[in-house]
């Protein structure tokens, strides 16, 4: 009934129980899960090719994190355009713009973003979008490179959405999904809730971003894809609905955006 729409599940976290975690998942009813190859270092994407290739109900996402921009060599590149060719392979990210941490410099990300997007284009995939960072403002240059590079033509998820009201209206005009994380189940959310509140149901998915961001109660332990559901339960919470049917709008609309159904 859930889908979990972005988690890191071939992280060394998961190494000695991996099976179990997606087991635990399955018996709660998250059937599918979107195992995010990027932000482990460029050469992990291999491993969540491989699980995806394993496991029914895994797919991946394969891309370079912001973080990892600057590791990016024509030899990585040469095996990212063979690793998106794989056949479960369903979505290019995450990629985009941490200007937090700046572990890669502004321009190397600008630069390995506006290439990631060129990269889905060719290869007709959507895209998982990462972006941190205030000063200068990431959110806004990730907009910028995401029109001018996508050309209306691509489809992509903002993961982990931390940013306003205002920009989160941006994004869905530019096309733009939004994902929400455990951050929605905080005591102190900062004000997503109201904000996941203000957004239409049908432009929004959930997910975990496991290991890390485990939900109100969880918090400090490792994250798995299991809890994605209580992010739907917060999420069905500020909309006023049952958590069945936004298990059902959230997951049928991360099918179409993965495209896992044709
Ligand atoms: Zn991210
Ligand atoms: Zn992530």
């Amino acid at each position: 009934m859930w889908l979990d729409s972005h988690c890191h599940v071939t992280a060394d976290e998961f190494a000695e129980d991996r099976d179990a975690v997606l087991d635990r998942a399955e018996s709660a009813g998250v059937e599918t899960l979107i195992a995010i190859g990027s932000g482990y270092g460029i050469e992990h994407n291999a491993r969540a090719v491989k699980l995806a290739g394993a496991d029914g109900r895994v797919h991946a996402a394969v891309g370079v994190h912001p973080h990892e921009a600057a590791e990016l060599s024509d030899a990585l590149r040469a095996k990212l355009t063979e690793w998106i060719a794989q056949p479960r392979v369903v979505a290019v990210g995450e990629c985009g713009l941490d200007y937090h941490y700046l572990h890669s410099s502004r321009e190397v990300q600008r630069s390995v973003f506006a290439e990631q997007l060129a990269l889905a284009r060719r290869s007709d995939l959507p895209v998982v979008l990462h972006v941190r960072g205030d000063e200068p403002n990431a959110f806004d240059e990730v907009l910028d490179i995401w029109r001018a590079e996508s050309g209306g033509a691509l489809e992509g998820v903002l993961h982990c959405y931390t940013g306003t009201l205002a920009f989160a209206r941006r994004a869905l005009d530019s096309g733009l999904l939004i994902s929400f994380s455990g951050i929605l189940t905080f005591k102190n959310d900062r004000g997503l809730r109201d904000i996941a509140k203000a957004l239409p149901l049908d432009r929004l998915l959930v997910e975990t971003d496991a290991p890390l961001l485990a939900p109100q109660g969880f918090r400090g332990k490792r994250n798995e894809p299991l809890h994605v559901g209580l992010v739907g339960e917060a999420l069905a919470a500020v909309h006023g609905l049952p958590a069945e049917e936004v298990a059902l709008v959230t997951t049928g609309n991360a099918r179409r955006l993965f495209r896992l159904d044709s």
